[in-house]
């Protein structure tokens, strides 16, 4: 191994990771291809919002003073709809208007009473309450113009897409998407829809990892499945690193005869390390082949996803300045004991549920590295740290799956 860090902390994996930077650039997208993308500038609204004084409810709007003595009776002089053309209106002593929710407050109102609590007989209408002065939303009071209200790095989710919109954004500048190339290996595996032989399974990685990717803001590119042939795995990475800003392959890290990434990356690659204090997941490794960083991620499926969340995302998101949304971390109550690793970082799937206001973690199934199904299953991973024995009722650290 030379002078390769060797089976180090996931922390000093990520500081060592930190030191190859990822070139994020910017591009200019319409709010229709923003969703799930990373903002890369602070925004400023264009306008106040709301941009005028408005009314919160279907109803009317008058001057408080007149109502005060209920049930009081008022005299319609107009309506105002949505769009509130008419501006002309000014609602004096003793009168009222008819007001739709978001429509502008008339000149001379002060408040607004809403339809439920009304009566209307001709031109007049009935109050059955004093008229409420917080059914006015005011101007700016969401925010003002020039105020920033999205930072960089954000993930843009549905609510701030909307956000941007209000926010007088037609475009917006994004991290443009990286292009990270996903590489299995492995002789055994198949594509889901063939035949198996015997000895063979079905390639899953691929679909999972390009999941990750996509779910980070980025583009996957999912190469040809590659066999445990050492030109085979050659010609696919300097394919992979011309057409690519990142490579993540899966299997082929441990210390096998057969394991031909950890191989080929220690003889023809720059290796910055290989293995990390990590279960399940201990196998990986970082460097670089042919200028472009690589990571090469366990094969077994549960083993490459957990890395994929505790350092390769890490990783990606500090080059892109992002923030969110892998913050889906909250603390729960175990229901069970469990026991990490000594020495490793432990990750165990745990079903989370709340009971009686308490967010409880329970590991119902079993842990091997191989059974995806019980990563699908559960709704989290309680994170523990090495070497320690956990009771029932100790809290935990636990990220959402
Ligand atoms: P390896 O690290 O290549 O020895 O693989 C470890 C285990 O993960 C073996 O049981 C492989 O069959 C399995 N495996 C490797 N790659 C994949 C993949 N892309 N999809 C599903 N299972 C895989
Ligand atoms: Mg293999």
């Amino acid at each position: 191994m030379g002078e390769t860090p060797y089976f180090v902390e996931l922390d000093e994996a990520l500081e060592i990771c930190k030191k190859t930077p990822l070139q994020a650039v910017t591009e200019r997208v319409s709010l229709d291809n923003s969703h799930g993308r990373i903002l890369a500038v602070d925004l400023p609204s264009k306008v106040n919002d709301p941009p005028f004084d408005n009314s919160a409810m279907d109803g009317f709007a008058m001057r408080h003073e007149d109502t005060v003595d209920a049930p009081s009776t008022l005299k319609i002089i107009g309506t105002i709809q949505a769009a509130g053309q008419e501006d002309n209106i000014f609602v004096g002593k003793g009168e009222a208007v008819r007001i739709m929710t978001g429509a502008p407050i008339p000149n001379g109102a002060d408040s607004i009473l809403q339809i439920e609590l009304t009566s209307v007989n001709g031109d007049e209408v009935t109050l059955q309450q004093p008229s409420m002065k917080h059914f006015i939303r005011k101007k700016g009071e969401n925010l003002q113009e020039s105020e920033i209200a999205l930072s960089a790095g954000t993930y843009l989710s549905p609510s701030r897409v909307g956000l941007c919109a209000t926010m007088g954004h037609s475009s917006i500048p994004v991290v443009k998407k990286l292009k990270i190339a996903i590489i299995s290996t492995g002789d055994e595996l198949k594509q889901p829809g063939e035949e198996l032989a015997r000895g063979e399974i079905y390639e899953s990685n691929s679909f999972g990892i390009s999941g990750l990717v996509n779910w980070l803001g980025h583009e996957s590119i999912r190469m040809q499945c590659v066999g445990d042939t050492i030109d085979d795995l050659r010609d696919t990475l300097n394919q992979a690193s011309t057409q690519c800003d990142l490579i993540i392959t899966s299997g082929g890290v441990s210390m096998g005869e057969w394991d031909l990434v950890r191989k080929i990356m220690e003889e023809e690659g720059d290796l910055h390390f290989w293995r990390v204090k990590l279960r399940p997941g201990s196998p990986p490794l970082f460097g670089l082949w042919n200028n472009t960083p690589i990571f090469g991620l366990p094969g077994n499926p549960v083993s490459s996803h957990v890395v994929f969340r505790m350092l390769v995302a890490p990783w990606i998101r500090h080059n892109t300045r992002a923030n969110g949304p892998i913050e889906n971390r909250a603390v729960a109550k175990l229901t069970t004991k469990l026991k990490s690793t000594a020495d490793c970082l432990t990750l165990r799937r745990v079903s989370l549920q709340t009971v009686e206001g308490e967010l409880l973690a329970e590991q119902k199934i079993h842990q091997g590295s191989g059974n995806l199904a019980s990563m699908a299953m559960s709704e989290g991973m309680a994170i523990l740290q090495p070497g320690v024995e956990y009771s029932a009722g100790d809290m935990v650290e636990v990220m959402f799956l």
